[in-house]
């Protein structure tokens, strides 16, 4: 089953001009363990999409189903539930908490959830060390480099074995050398966590070396 299919998605915003519509009915297929990235202009809506099927922004038409289970008819509470146990999220910016050591951030989702602190350290020790960060766990995220603090960021986001990764821009801050480790580390440990990925770049080169590249345009996927 996919982990992810939006059907005829459609948002539009009002605007001081009038009602723009972002997204014209966007239909995608994401199968599990795929690496699928999205291209498009500044403002074509790519954010939009992805807040839209992370649930953090509502749909105005259209469904998304994740492994076959629509996500619009979910509680707000189970909404939640879901973004922390089945959804990471990697954003431009990382996002980390500044009083929080890596360690620390990473294990957070893990704490909400519920889960052991002992097991918790050590599947956030796990997941750093994997993206050879180990030697920098107990640094808080302001004596990061920005490649560093990324890889803190994509450690938090799959430290609760997501199904699903979004991905918006996650390399946009960096430069090229590093954003192409960054991204060759994310996409190394999604691949060995089994997480489908949904990322979203303006670099031709990462997009090229994903699994496919969906173009956003005029609200309509193609
Ligand atoms: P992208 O990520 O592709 O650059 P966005 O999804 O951020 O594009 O934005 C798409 C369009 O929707 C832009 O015109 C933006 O101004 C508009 N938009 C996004 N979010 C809002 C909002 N909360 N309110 C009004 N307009 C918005
Ligand atoms: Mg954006």
């Amino acid at each position: 089953m996919a982990v992810l299919r939006v059907e005829n998605l459609r948002k539009g915003f009002a605007s001081p001009t009038g009602h723009i519509d972002v997204l014209r009915g966007v239909t995608l297929t994401v199968e599990p363990q795929e690496f699928v990235a999205v291209v498009g202009e500044s403002g074509s809506g790519k954010s939009t999409l992805l807040q839209i099927i992370g649930t953090l922004e509502p749909a105005d038409d259209g469904d998304v189903l994740f492994e076959g289970q629509s996500i619009f008819g979910l509680s707000p509470r189970a909404q939640a539930r879901m973004r922390n146990e089945r959804i990471g999220f990697v954003y431009q910016a990382h996002h980390l908490i500044p009083e929080l050591t890596a360690l620390e951030n990473v294990m957070l989702p893990l704490a909400i959830r519920g889960l052991a602190p002992a097991e918790a350290l050590s599947r956030a020790r796990e997941l750093l060390s994997r993206l050879h960060m180990a030697a920098r766990e107990s640094h808080v995220p302001g004596k990061l480099s920005g490649g560093e603090a990324q890889r803190v960021a994509v450690a938090r986001a799959l430290v609760g074995r997501p199904k699903l990764l979004l991905a918006d821009e996650p390399t946009g801050n960096l430069d090229e050398a590093t954003a192409l480790d960054v991204f060759a580390a994310m996409r190394e440990l999604c691949a060995e966590e089994g997480a489908a990925v949904v990322m979203v770049t303006h670099s031709r080169t990462l997009a090229q070396s994903s699994d496919r590249t969906l173009h956003l345009k005029g609200g309509i996927i193609y």
